[in-house]
């Protein structure tokens, strides 16, 4: 007979707190090192063991009807059940197991070469390559870990995220067209530099997250639109530069403008310094790890980047990332 499937309690065993010294900043140290997580996750047991208690805290849930009830472990098979709700499995059972219906199921590599390519992308600054996973992987294709890299980058993904306040600064900015040109970012936006780019724009809370996505056009209602939808009209600022997008924010928002035209960047708190430091990180990441960044793909490079900036003080990002997939 099947049994009921135990509660499962959260792996705190992998998340002790580290602490913080009175005075320091905190750290963007992991609380696992790549020497541990491998030695730790060497076998398929652990691996699933942790996805297990990371995808299902509080028990293990149908991924088809999402139910906790009628639920039941298949003892000849472990980290595998059936759901046996009368409108989802029926009698028969609805079988699933700890992989289903997430990024790792259809591969044919084990759970802890994924864990370390998830690692390795958490734990870089400025993006990794797919060609370096590949080698540190050894993967017998490059394109296997080019794949594993794109499900991993639609993981990390920032769901829920509260609208921005403070002190925020918003700016667009393009991507792509000629890579040798170490000016580009340079140029006046509109003019012929920008053929061939894909315009981006991006808010950021200065003591807080960002968010940045691909735009169609950089015109009033997309740039408009986009602030109404990620910035509180709580905010204590909005600072931009005079790009004719922003001009109507001030019916809403506190809006200050600095004039790029006349040569003005900073006047007081008003400024984009930080957005700004935000593009370099994503195109220095961009140009020097990733090369080339197709339209097709570029929403998972910025949600990479956008994942990776707003977890920089998170110590458990790779664990959160596992919770994700
Ligand atoms: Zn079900």
């Amino acid at each position: 007979m099947l049994g009921l499937t135990p509660v499962l309690r959260k792996p705190i065993i992998y998340l002790m707190n580290t602490k913080v010294e009175a005075g320091k900043p905190l750290t963007t140290q992991p609380k696992i090192t790549l020497a541990q997580l491998m030695k730790q996750f060497s076998d398929e047991t652990a691996c699933k063991t942790l996805l297990r208690d990371m995808r299902w805290p509080d028990g293990v849930k149908c991924p088809r009807c999402n139910r906790a009830e009628k639920v039941y472990e298949l003892k000849s098979k472990p980290f595998h059940w059936a759901c046996k709700n009368a409108d989802c499995g029926g009698r028969n059972g609805y079988r699933f197991s700890v992989i289903t219906k997430t990024i790792f199921e259809n591969t044919n590599y084990p759970l802890s070469t994924w864990f370390e390519v998830i690692y390795l992308m958490t734990q870089s600054k400025k993006g990794i390559a797919a060609l370096q996973i590949h080698r540190q992987i050894k993967s017998g294709d490059y394109r296997t870990a080019w794949y594993m890299c794109q499900r991993v980058r639609a993981a990390m993904k920032d769901e829920g995220l509260a609208k921005l306040l403070g002190q925020v600064e918003v700016d667009e900015t393009f991507i792509g067209g000629k890579m040798k040109n170490k000016h580009w970012d340079k140029k006046p936006r509109g003019a012929k530099g920008t053929v061939g780019k894909i315009p981006v724009i991006g808010a950021i809370a200065r003591k807080g997250n960002v968010v940045c996505q691909m735009i169609e056009n950089a015109d009033k209602p997309t740039m408009d639109g986009f602030v109404r939808k990620v910035v509180s009209e709580k905010v204590d600022l909005i600072a931009t530069d005079e790009a004719h997008g922003y001009q109507d924010l001030g019916r809403v928002y506190p809006h200050q403008f600095v004039r790029h035209s006349t040569g003005e960047y900073v006047r007081g708190n008003v400024h984009t310094a930080h957005i700004d430091n935000f593009w370099s990180l994503l195109k220095r990441g961009i140009i020097g790890t990733y090369h080339q960044v197709s339209k097709k793909y570029l929403p998972l490079y910025l949600a990479e980047f956008q994942y990776r900036y707003n977890n920089r003080e998170n110590p458990n990002i790779f664990f959160d990332v596992i919770a994700g997939c």
